[in-house]
């Protein structure tokens, strides 16, 4: 599907995508510059996606009218975010190219089934996930084994940023955690000693071919993401090897097309390097990967709209040394006052790159925005870094 106007003129080329949030923005935003229109599917009216988007369909996901809509306007469609009903893309699909497919978003979705993914690739040699088990009844409740405790209980389904999560110490708490989370299927997976946090995002041909951003090196706060780091020295050359290689495999196994990343824990078990361990996947584009709109010569963003049109995949270049932080809500506010951050501190510092995503409501922990910086060193990076977060407050 080639940009512009369509031969014989009269229209331009379209892409959908199923979300309106800050990630189906970004994409909007990487359409509209190779000269697609886009079309955004999103409930919201307000969503930062659909408001930049050339055509907004706010209807639920799963509504018919709405998915026909959606259809009628573009000639492929991606998501945005992975908890679209599975339902809802195979509609799509039957009609459209839709890139990731339902399947491997179905994977995604689950955690059950994504950590059987995980595991069947680390049986050819790749990266396994942590210790875990399945709880779906009272009697998998009763079978965990002893090892798994200490342990982190996540609902199999719709948990993000920390949410649908419970640390449980013993069998008592792990009990009254599934009790808790409504017996839902959970996944119950031994906490483990993390030295570190890292992501590698590739792309996906339907060709097959594949391309991979550096490895990311990522902190949470509250389960939720701040910082991501990607500048020399920052992983170690053996364990970014490993990561780069696992994600191939996991994309490859699924028959994967379009933007994927994978999250990885690095466990402290004493060696020298510590070991590799595969935490979750995203079927879209990946907060850790913001930080290739400014410091890429192609953002992941792009590299969606390439899958998804069936475009070349070049092999992405990081051109400076890059520290993503991220804006939550709380940055708007300050002892129970609404305050308004010092943007033009930090926009007077060299080589910041502000993102907002045109959300109206600042509220505690939501993503509002990022801010990238560029460098030329990995240390001029982290000193801006520091004086940015300093200036935030
Ligand atoms: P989410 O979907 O919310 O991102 P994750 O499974 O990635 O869920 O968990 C969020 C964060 O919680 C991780 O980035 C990590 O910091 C911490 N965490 C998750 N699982 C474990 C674990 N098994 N051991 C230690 N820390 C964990
Ligand atoms: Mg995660």
């Amino acid at each position: 599907i080639l940009p512009g106007p369509v031969a014989g003129g009269g229209r331009l080329a379209t892409l959908g995508v199923m979300g309106g949030g800050q990630l189906g923005r970004m994409f909007v935003h990487a359409a509209q510059a190779l000269g697609y229109q886009t079309a955004v599917l999103d409930p919201d009216a307000t969503s930062p996606a659909g408001r930049v988007s050339d055509y907004h369909v706010a209807t639920a996901y799963d509504d018919e009218q709405g998915l026909a809509q959606l259809m009628q306007r573009c000639e492929a469609i991606t998501t945005e975010f992975e908890n679209v009903p599975a339902g809802a893309l195979a509609t799509l699909a039957a009609q459209r190219p839709v890139a990731p497919g339902p399947q491997a978003v179905a994977v995604a979705q689950d955690r059950i089934a994504e950590k059987a993914h995980f595991a069947a690739c680390a049986r050819a040699g790749g990266v396994g996930p942590a210790p875990h088990a399945a709880i779906v009844s009272p009697a998998d409740l009763a079978a965990v084994p002893d090892a798994l405790l200490p342990g982190i209980l996540k609902t199999a389904r719709l948990g993000y940023d920390g949410k649908g999560q419970v640390r449980v110490a013993d069998r008592a708490a792990l009990a009254a955690a599934w009790e808790q989370l409504g017996r839902v299927p959970c996944v119950l997976e031994q906490r483990l000693a993390l030295r570190d946090e890292l992501s590698v995002i590739v792309a996906r041909g339907a060709d097959g071919a594949q391309v991979h951003f550096p490895v990311q090196r990522n902190l949470h706060r509250d389960g939720i993401l701040a910082v991501t780091e990607v500048v020399p020295g920052g992983v170690s050359p053996v364990l970014a090897e490993q990561a780069i290689a696992a994600t191939g495999a996991i994309a490859a196994q699924l028959r994967y097309v379009g933007v994927l990343c994978v999250e990885f824990f690095v466990v402290d078990d004493g060696s020298a390097e510590g070991t590799l361990v595969v935490n979750e996947m995203a079927p879209r584009p990946h907060n850790s990967g913001h930080y290739t709109i400014d410091a890429c010569d192609v953002s992941q963003f792009e590299l969606q709209v390439r899958t998804l049109a069936g475009l070349p995949l070049p092999t992405p270049r990081q051109h400076s040394p890059a520290i993503m932080l991220n804006l939550l809500g709380d940055l708007w506010w300050r002892d129970g006052q609404p305050v308004t951050p010092d943007w033009a501190g930090v926009l007077a510092l060299p080589g910041t790159h502000l993102h907002l995503y045109g959300k109206h409501d600042a509220r505690p922990g939501r993503k509002m925005g990022h801010l990238t910086i560029t460098a030329a060193t990995a240390e001029a990076a982290q000193q801006t870094a520091r004086a940015a977060a300093e200036r935030l407050g």
